[in-house]
């Protein structure tokens, strides 16, 4: 990795961040929920090892048996787990679900609480899942360090691209961003990273960071 000055990173990832707005005006979760927030924890969970848009599809009879935090922790474990079969994993993200929504039922109120600690408490909710409620409930700037992101800020020459490890993204990224809206970024790039820069084969050809000279990837494979 080339050695690469703070005010340069912080400069160089501004950058990128405007031109993905460019490209992605709206800067939405790819999970959709609407109503009691809670939901967003449920289907952050459910989408572990599993697509958006099947947990997108899961989610309406899921939310139709279930739709709050106190009816789902008195769920029964079989009928939950039947629910949630289709994205993967099923017994143990019942389980989590049960002992969060009863945790957040029982300590909370069925509320969310809005700090990293709070949330970690919760069971099946790690870093990732914790980044994006206080990204999109409470409207904090946080690195949610997703697969996407982790490759592209790889690839992008921020953190080593041989080394998939979320909480050096976050911590490498969070202070670059100080300027822009972290969630927001994370957003696009889950956009930018199915469509463009992909896992197999990155269109760098017809990439504007590649052009704008943003890019570490691009500017390696052009000399090799
Ligand atoms: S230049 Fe290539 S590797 Fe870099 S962000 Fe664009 S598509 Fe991805």
């Amino acid at each position: 990795m080339r050695r690469e000055s703070r005010a340069a990173a912080r400069e160089r990832l501004t950058a990128i961040s405007r031109l993905l707005r460019e490209r992605y005006p709206t800067a939405e979760c790819a999970l959709r929920y609407e109503g009691d927030p809670w939901r967003l924890l449920v289907m952050g969970r459910l989408s572990a090892q599993c697509t958006d848009a099947r947990v997108n599809e899961v989610a309406v009879p899921l939310f139709a048996r279930y739709p709050t935090a106190a009816a789902m922790a008195a769920a029964d474990p079989r009928e939950l787990e039947a629910l949630v079969r289709p994205c993967g994993l099923f017994r143990t993200k019942a389980r989590d679900l049960i002992l969060a929504s009863r945790r957040l039922t029982e300590v909370y109120g069925g509320r969310l609480p809005d700090s990293m600690e709070e949330l970690l408490t919760l069971p099946g909710v790690g870093r990732k899942i914790a980044n994006l409620l206080l990204g999109d409930i409470f409207g904090r700037s946080c690195v949610v360090a997703d697969t996407h992101m982790i490759r592209l800020s790889g690839r992008w020459g921020f953190t080593p691209e041989d080394k998939r490890d979320p909480l050096l993204v976050e911590r490498t990224l969070t202070p670059l961003l100080s300027e822009e809206n972290a969630s927001e970024l994370c957003h696009r790039a889950v956009l930018f990273g199915r469509e463009v820069c992909t896992a197999r084969s990155p269109d760098c050809r017809h990439c504007e960071l590649c052009r704008a000279g943003l890019c570490r990837f691009s500017e390696r494979s052009r000399y090799e």
